[in-house]
């Protein structure tokens, strides 16, 4: 055991804390003693204030402290279990109960003439006769004083926290205040002094200290809503350190010499002599800043943010065009082989006019046939590569890498993003996105690219209408399809992915194909695809589907992104209350991409939960991704909002997006001001040390400033 604790010791030397306990931290990411002083309360209790039982008022949330009466399991006639206790202070007599909490009993957890804070929302009982409370949270009281003699429990506002593993909020508590004594107030500041008096923030030992045990006479209201200074602090701290981080490596890549692409007259022929069509104006200026990017002697790290269906593949199509011509490779990356492969057949078909190689590397390419797209990667005979993940494997090697362009980012996250660019020397790095980002986020993830927004839909784009419909309008549902398809148009039917089981998925996919193309419509040929089948069978589903061969296409979520066939112009998504609103926002926009008006149909099961309708009451109201991605973010919070946990966000371990937006805001422009006007090289040496060890540790990433 170390003689001396900082807040690098590991947890497991802490007072209190034995092997069993120190497992239960490691997994809430708890390591460390600093670990463990960053793990906030979630609320708080005034206990300096307890109300008399006498006093309670229903409607009212508050905590109360009795003595238990007797408490135990009884059964109603219904059959459900309740645990019923009863309970009194010197005012009165208070009920509590608890339905099916059968595991209250099987404990043992409360006993006769136990002290219990009870903390909940005060009610009448059935009678009306007494006042109870319905699962109200509590704690036993233990009355062992802290430091000073002073209750932590007792007489003051106090700390609750999640439990972690069988570690109850009060265990959580006591060891919190061991680390803070141990330590005594000895620890370094995090934050750059100058940027701490400028934003006249308390320091780290005080902003610990009462972010954990408030000050006497803290006003609840501010501590629950995170903004007393102490809580402040740490906040701005975690956003401070994050986009520190992120503008220390943007300005690492451009302090770096990049390639300074030319545009040449060729080029530009060579561009007029593939469009499809005219660019909208937002295009064209998007255009012109990725150009601008790529001319420049650094190396190009921007975001192309565009909502479904906006047309971003062209504009990437261009910039690859110009590295071509300045005798470059170009590497797209997309998240799924659908859409590598249909990226593979749009580009391939657009440039063939020209004489560029393009070719196609995903993990279905294998054995010899692999190994000669990689020897002609590698001798510089492709010009564009198309791929998933398979073009970030170890073993790919180009001749002269010039442009990456990474679709659909969020899938990848920041990791993958400088894998891929570090084969280069370095490249210029396009990333562009479909999602909709709030500010927020897109300072968190992207906070080290510039960003290109295409604001404008192509012209001629019907509207999409979005209707909710219910079991009973399942016939309609069918026979408007019907009619749709007869009029020579097609239709998507889409089935849930629910990450658990994609087996589960592609049954009822496979068994909704039957059904449809079975007896519901035997007149027509119904395609089906999903992500179990094999990389040809995927192919040729598609091809099908997108020449009209099987005007119908049933399928699992891996249509999601980037598909085009602009003559689908109805989309029947199932469960679509199982869905993410983003989710069923990237859905819809494999729609509306012709000139007929296009519907797109949801059907979804009941009962349904409170969100599940307002998300799909959202979606029927708007097609603005921006605010359906802010709703969504508001509904589901930042770590679903992607549909995977593996989104490249950081994790905040006091700060939370949705709450705390200005302080982020505020966070990063004092960031800007510091790395740009460090009041000495040493001050920034030092910042910029402890937060290559933060970020390394926290983040896995070794690569910052
Ligand atoms: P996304 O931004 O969702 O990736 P795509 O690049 O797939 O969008 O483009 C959607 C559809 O719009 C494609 O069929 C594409 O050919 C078409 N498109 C793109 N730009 C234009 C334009 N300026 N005028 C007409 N159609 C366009
Ligand atoms: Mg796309």
């Amino acid at each position: 055991m170390p003689a001396h604790l900082t807040l690098d010791t590991e947890v497991k030397y802490l007072k209190g804390v034995g092997p069993a306990r120190a497992e239960m931290l490691r997994g809430r990411a708890i390591h460390t003693v600093e670990d463990l002083l960053y793990y906030t309360p979630f609320r708080y209790e005034d206990r300096s204030r307890l109300t008399a039982v006498r006093n309670l008022v229903p409607g009212q949330v508050t905590t109360v402290l009795v003595e238990v009466l007797t408490a135990g399991l009884t059964r109603t006639r219904g059959g459900t279990y309740i645990f019923d206790l009863s309970a009194r202070d010197a005012s009165g007599m208070l009920r509590c109960i608890w339905f099916n909490a059968v595991y209250l009993e099987r404990n043992k957890v409360f006993h006769q003439g136990q002290r219990v804070f009870f903390y909940g929302k005060a009610e009448h009982d059935r009678y009306g006769a007494r006042i109870q409370m319905v699962q109200p949270q509590f704690e036993i009281l233990v009355d062992e004083p802290g430091a000073g003699g002073e209750s932590l429990e007792v007489g003051r506002v106090v700390p609750i926290y999640e439990s972690i593993g069988r570690l109850t909020p009060r265990v959580v508590r006591r060891l919190v205040w061991t680390g803070l004594e141990a330590l005594a107030g000895e620890f370094s500041d995090s934050l750059p002094e100058s940027v701490r008096a400028r934003a006249k923030l308390p320091d780290r030992a005080t902003a610990l200290l009462r972010s954990h045990f408030p000050e006497k006479d803290t006003p609840l209201d501010t501590l629950l809503n995170f903004r007393t200074p102490a809580q402040v602090r740490l906040i701005f701290e975690e956003f401070f350190n994050t986009s520190a981080g992120l503008l220390l490596r943007q300005r690492k890549m451009k302090s770096r010499v990049g390639i300074s692409f030319r545009t040449s007259k060729t080029a530009h022929e060579a561009v007029k002599r593939i469009l499809p069509f005219r660019p909208t104006a937002a295009q064209k200026r998007v255009l012109g800043e990725i150009v601008e990017d790529m001319r420049a002697p650094r190396p190009m790290n921007r975001l192309l943010q565009g909502d479904v269906g906006s047309g971003k593949t062209i504009v990437a199509l261009q910039a690859a065009i110009v590295a071509i011509d300045n005798g470059y490779q170009v590497a797209v990356m997309a998240p799924t082989e659908i859409l590598a492969t249909q990226h593979y057949f749009y580009m391939k078909q657009l440039l063939a006019p020209l004489p560029y190689q393009v070719d196609l590397l995903t993990s279905a390419r294998r054995g010899k046939d692999k190994t000669e797209v990689k020897r002609r990667l590698a001798d510089g005979e492709i010009n564009l590569i198309i791929g998933t993940h398979a073009l970030i494997e170890q073993d790919v090697e180009f001749a002269k890498l010039g442009l990456v362009v990474v679709d659909e980012q969020h899938r990848f996250g920041v990791i993958q993003r400088y894998t891929l660019i570090r084969k280069g020397v370095p490249p210029d790095v396009l990333v562009m996105t479909a999602t909709p980002i709030p500010r927020t986020l897109a300072l968190t993830l992207y906070g080290d690219l510039e960003t290109s927004v295409i604001d404008e839909l192509p012209p001629g784009r019907a509207p999409i209408e979005t209707r909710l419909l219910h079991e009973r309008d399942r016939r309609s549902a069918y026979e408007f399809i019907r009619e749709r398809v007869r009029a020579g148009e097609q239709a998507y039917v889409v089935y849930p992915v629910i990450e658990k089981s994609e087996k589960l998925d592609v049954q009822a996919a496979v068994k909704g194909h039957q059904q449809l193309a079975s007896a519901v419509f035997p007149e027509f040929k119904v395609g089906l695809l999903h992500g179990r089948l094999a990389s040809a069978e995927k192919e040729s589903a598609m091809r099908a589907f997108k020449n009209g061969e099987t005007p119908i296409m049933v399928s699992t979520t891996v249509i999601e992104v980037g598909v085009d066939v602009p003559s689908a112009t109805v989309i029947m998504i199932e469960h679509a209350d199982r869905f993410g609103l983003a989710q069923l926002h990237q859905l819809r926009g494999r729609i509306g991409r012709g000139r007929a008006k296009s519907h797109c149909l949801l059907l979804a099961g009941e009962p349904r939960t409170e969100v599940a309708d307002e998300r799909l009451r959202a979606l029927v109201e708007t097609t603005d991704g921006f605010r359906i991605a802010e709703m969504d973010l508001k509904i589901r919070g930042p770590g679903e909002f992607f549909g995977t946990r593996q989104s490249g966000i950081p994790a905040f371990r006091v700060a939370n997006l949705l709450r705390d937006q200005k302080i982020l805001e505020w966070a990063r422009s004092e960031a800007e001001k510091f790395i740009a006007a460090p009041p000495s090289a040493e001050e920034l040496e030092r910042y910029t040390t402890y937060l290559r060890s933060i970020w390394r540790r926290r983040y896995g990433l070794a690569s910052v400033a």
